[in-house]
């Protein structure tokens, strides 16, 4: 069977100089089989377009049945707010919103739930809703929203997991999780990060979920390496102080209690640093894209070692 290649725009509006707002869709079309959806680019500045550009590229060529669509930049408004070199894409500058908080939208609202509702009809009928993003400083991992996703989590095969059970937040999964549709957020790394590595990783874990629905050749999926974690709870150090922090303890290492985590120096007193110790042993999975920080800032983001469940 061919592989068909179809790309669509579909407008949400114009830019206050006139210009479409389009929202660009990649369609890979190889008969009977199952439908995945794969966005990006919800919030502007993370780029996880490097994983949609290689798994196009390998499907283009390996898709054996089914339908697969790219959404390269679902979100094309998030990604215009800029300064300097910095894309603030996180927040509507205008209303102050998160833009991955208007699911399933409204055709009849705001640019961004205009946007949310447009995204919401290229997914119909799908099997497999992916949402690719970046989180702040982070290795890849994966955010689900309920246990029976459990088995999907552990083919991307990703080291630690967190599952977010809470109340939904208007999110992608609070589209996806109502109509039935398996689905997971990925996050595949840092805010405006190239990194082969990362990306290789997210993308041998999607081509994984690919041969599980009969996509794909399942030689084409090597499987994953290495131990696969998830947690529910986590925690989270605030600066005692305004100043610089330098991070001691890396990204995915396991610390224990005494350990030095991170070296705020205090603004306010050229002399002084001040550790920042570990009162448990856990891992950092996520810390913030910054050195820079007020007094009560988000640092890092950890898993109390006795939270971690494994896969
Ligand atoms: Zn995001």
């Amino acid at each position: 069977m061919p592989i068909k290649t179809a790309k669509n725009r579909i407008n949400i509006g114009q830019t206050i100089a006139g210009n479409p707002i389009d929202i660009a869709t990649y369609t890979l079309a190889a008969g009977k089989g199952k439908r995945v959806y794969i966005q990006s680019g919800m919030h502007g500045g993370e780029i996880t377009y490097w994983v949609q550009h290689k798994l196009f590229l390998f499907l283009k060529d390996n898709l054996k049945a089914g339908e697969v669509t790219f959404v390269p930049c679902a979100n094309p408004a998030a990604w215009e707010q800029r300064a300097y070199f910095y894309t603030f894409g996180k927040f509507d500058l205008y209303d102050g919103k998160d833009p991955n908080t208007h699911f399933p939208g409204k055709p009849d609202g705001s640019l961004h739930q205009r946007i949310a509702h447009a995204l919401s009809g290229i997914t119909k009928g799908c099997d497999l809703g992916l949402d690719l993003h970046t989180a702040r400083d982070s290795l890849p991992y994966v955010i689900f929203t309920q246990e029976k996703y459990l088995p999907l989590v552990k083919e991307v095969g990703l080291k630690y997991n967190y599952l977010d059970d809470g109340e939904p937040s208007g999110s992608f999964d609070a589209l996806m999780d109502p109509l039935g549709i398996d689905n997971l957020c990925i996050e595949c790394g840092s805010h405006d990060e190239y990194d082969a590595v990362k990306t290789e990783q997210v993308f041998a874990g999607i081509l994984r979920l690919l041969a599980r629905l009969g996509m794909i050749d399942k030689k084409a999926a090597v499987p994953a390496k290495g131990d696969c974690w998830y947690f529910r709870d986590h925690k989270k150090i605030l600066t005692r102080e305004a100043g610089y922090v330098r991070y001691d303890v890396a990204l995915g290492a396991p610390f224990k209690k005494g350990d030095t985590l991170f070296t705020l120096h205090p603004s306010s007193d050229l002399g002084a640093e001040m550790p920042e110790i570990a009162k448990e042993d856990g891992v950092m999975y996520k810390r913030s894209p910054t050195h820079i920080y007020r007094i009560g800032d988000e640092t890092l983001h950890y898993i109390p070692k006795d939270k971690l469940k494994r896969l």
